[in-house]
């Protein structure tokens, strides 16, 4: 027989609302003290990408992991020109471990097919590989501790451009605070040497807001002319 907290979970559930509760396997761990961190984002800087992804799979560096359903690694084309980077896992993706699924990953779909480039053949991830609960904005604490993984993921990759997607990815790539309209519209630079970075909106917004789409088309050829950039 269900215990009535069980109930209330397979009701929210069963109702499409997300529950922050700690998960009963893993509910024991807590995150890692910040000389851990420090120590595996040194181990980080050199492993490979099979290494790379088993590290991600068992992460408990912030306390996102006591609530994932699974870790949001990446996917694509591992040596792929254009990186998409997002914000982090929603619940769809949490429950398949993909990122930019659903009808945001769509429409994102969508855009790339409109420059020509299919999902295989760009490489898409999120600055968190962990879903915040209840879609709430990542905190500086696990944006920090799970940095390591995508900057890691970015020198592997060695794109020719970065498309920021959304004011989230934006603000944590590029260590700013501004918003997206101001990033927007600029071809940006991160690490050395150079990747040009081009900030757009995110697909979820795009649907909330369809008549951004003609902007966002503009950064997207942004983005496809700032490719002849040199690095
Ligand atoms: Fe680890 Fe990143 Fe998940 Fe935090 S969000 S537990 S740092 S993989």
């Amino acid at each position: 027989m269900m215990t009535s907290e069980a109930q209330r979970l397979a009701y929210l559930d069963a109702l499409g609302i997300d529950v922050f509760s700690p998960r009963a396997d893993d509910g024991a761990a807590s995150p890692e003290t910040a000389s851990d961190v420090l120590q595996r984002h040194r181990e980080i800087e050199t492993i490979d990408w099979p290494e790379l992804e088993s590290v991600v799979a068992s992460c408990t560096l912030c306390g996102l992991h006591c609530t994932r359903t699974r870790t949001v690694f990446g996917v694509g084309y591992r040596a792929a020109d254009w990186m998409i980077i997002g914000e982090a896992p929603g619940a769809e993706e949490d429950r398949r471990g993909e990122p930019f699924v659903g009808r945001a990953g769509k429409l994102l779909d969508e855009m790339l097919r409109a420059l020509g480039l299919d999902r295989d053949k760009v490489f898409i991830a999120n600055i968190l590989k962990c879903r915040p609960p209840g879609n709430r904005d990542p905190a500086a604490v696990e944006a920090d501790a799970c940095r390591a993984y995508l900057d890691r993921q970015i020198e592997l990759v060695q794109p020719r451009l970065i498309l920021a997607v959304g004011r989230i990815a934006a603000q944590k790539l590029l260590n700013s605070d501004q918003t997206v309209g101001r990033l927007r519209g600029k071809v940006h630079s991160l690490g050395q040497p150079a990747i040009p970075v081009v900030v757009t909106y995110h697909p979820a917004y795009l649907l909330r807001s369809p008549q951004q789409k003609r902007e966002a088309w503009k950064d997207l050829c942004l983005a496809r002319d700032a490719m002849g950039v040199p690095s």
